[in-house]
């Protein structure tokens, strides 16, 4: 019996820390600085966690992403508080997907200057919003309970400045140029260029692993000409929105992948081959560098569009 006992009681610890593990939560204790102004919480690349940024200034602080739900927001909120007491946070999303977006409302709502927060959205994250909402979130929830638990009553929360095209913050000392890119990944990309430590936030639009087209909006052409505006800022550091932290080579990587894409692709349709004729030759020409072909697919269907 006391055997019986001891197995019962491994297993539901065994399945308990398991889910604990599953549990896309931010790990505050992973924080670590990149440059003398910024830190990162970097998601070791787990699913549906996001790298989460943190500017610091002498007035102000700036985080990029939430994590997924209100109790990730209100995790990374006391990040931002630990290394910033006295200052304001203002936030800024990647992207509207839920683990970049959906843990806004877990940030301090207080109408004073020090012990609230100020959430900035590009109109085209707006637009990405109000057209989509959250349909992912069903997919996401689906992948895990603690997901699901996670996710259960989150909302997007309003914008408090939304910006056109760019807004430079002047956090003291350091300044971060936030600025719409897309459609790229989503209509609503949005980036960071703290320029003077030459870290570039580059959300999804450039990381490790393979590009997703994940709007309709996407376009291989614009998507393309994003990279090289992000190239000629130069960045010493990149953080992405997903994987590891890296230089230049994150934009040439994508740079490389979508190049071959459009020019396999446009020499395709001028010989007079059909769209999904492309898919078949192109997908079989970079599927062992490339393994992801819903994600090649996607992008050969979009490149073939927009192709002359
Ligand atoms: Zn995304």
């Amino acid at each position: 019996m006391r055997g019986l006992v001891a197995i019962v009681t491994f297993v539901f610890l065994a399945v308990g820390s398991a889910l604990a593990q599953d549990a896309p939560l931010i790990l505050p204790e992973k924080l670590k600085q990149v440059a003398a102004s910024v830190w990162i919480i970097p998601d070791e690349s787990r699913p549906m966690v996001p790298n989460v940024g943190f500017v610091v200034g002498q007035t102000g602080i700036l985080v990029i992403d939430t994590g997924m739900g209100d109790k990730n927001g209100a995790i990374v909120a006391a990040v931002a508080r630990k290394l910033a007491p006295d200052l304001r946070i203002y936030l800024v999303t990647t992207h509207f997907h839920p683990e970049h977006d959906m843990g806004a409302n877990g940030f301090p709502r207080g109408a004073r200057m020090l012990d609230g927060s100020t959430l900035l959205r590009s109109t085209t994250q707006e637009q990405d919003i109000a057209e989509f909402g959250c349909g992912v979130c069903k997919a996401f929830s689906d992948r895990s309970p603690a997901a699901a638990e996670l996710l259960k009553g989150a909302t997007y929360r309003a914008a408090d400045i939304s910006f056109e095209n760019d807004r430079t913050l002047d956090l003291g000392g350091v300044r971060a140029y936030i600025f719409a890119a897309g459609p790229n990944h989503t209509r609503g990309d949005t980036a960071v260029w703290v320029e003077t430590e030459q870290v570039l936030f580059s959300g999804d639009i450039a990381m490790k692993p393979q590009p997703f087209l994940g709007s309709p909006y996407s376009s291989v052409g614009h998507w393309l000409s994003t990279l090289e505006s992000l190239a000629q800022l130069r960045p010493r550091t990149i953080v992405p929105s997903h994987g590891p932290t890296g230089g230049p080579e994150v934009i040439a990587g994508y740079k490389a992948y979508f190049t071959e894409i459009m020019e396999r692709t446009a020499a395709l349709k001028k010989s007079g081959k059909t769209a999904e004729d492309a898919v078949t030759t192109v997908t079989g020409a970079m599927t062992d560098r490339y393994p992801d072909k819903n994600r090649l697919a996607g992008a050969i269907r979009s490149a073939y569009k927009e192709a002359p």
